[in-house]
């Protein structure tokens, strides 16, 4: 599992020299041992998401847990903050197997990038989000073509699912109406079909 950090510390991100490692953190309401109990439970358990959360965090993202589940798995804020919720991490859910949750984390991390990239009269929900798509698919193929298909596996699942059951006027689902018509969508799914 090394070889993933490895990958993903030298293919997936832009930004390394200019940024100082992003922090751990707890957020208002999760104690100190829960808090540790979630690390030692991830690094231990779930490695893929660990060797992604430290790629994130050396460029520059603070990444605070919250035992808030309402929010969903994660969101991101601004330019350095993503907040990932511990019950995902910690619940052994069939929906949030481990390959999905570095999706998650990477289309957080694709709203950093969006946020880092572009000024406020470039953004709106919808190019938002297909960003956010769009870079996690980018970086599930880096992983796919270094032999880690499952990532991709997750997220085209996902989108496709997504796809046929998201709210019509919902922005993550107009993003993915727009992705799946692009070439990316294509390669994603041809790679896959492929295996
Ligand atoms: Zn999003």
């Amino acid at each position: 599992m090394k070889l993933i950090g490895l990958l993903l510390a030298s293919l997936l991100f832009v930004s390394i020299c200019s940024a100082k490692v992003g922090k751990l953190q707890r957020a208002n309401g999760l104690s100190k041992d829960d808090f540790s109990t979630v690390l030692e439970h991830c690094e231990a358990n779930l490695p893929k998401v660990w060797d992604t959360l430290t790629s994130i965090r050396e460029n520059g993202v603070n990444v605070r847990l919250t035992p808030e589940r309402k929010m969903g798995p994660g969101k991101a804020s601004g330019t350095d903050q993503i907040v990932i919720s511990t019950f995902f991490l910690t619940k052994d859910l069939p929906k949030f197997p481990e390959d999905r949750l570095v999706i998650v984390l990477l289309h957080e991390f694709g709203h950093i990038l969006f946020n880092r990239e572009t000024d406020r009269s470039q953004r709106n929900p919808v190019k938002h989000e297909f960003f956010a798509f769009a870079y996690s698919i980018k970086a599930a193929i880096k992983l796919a073509e270094n032999s880690d298909s499952g990532p991709l596996q997750e997220v085209v699942k996902n989108v496709k699912i997504r796809n046929e059951t998201g709210k019509p006027k919902d922005p993550h689902t107009i993003a993915i109406k727009e992705l799946i018509k692009t070439p990316l969508w294509t390669t994603a799914t041809e790679m896959l079909e492929g295996n």
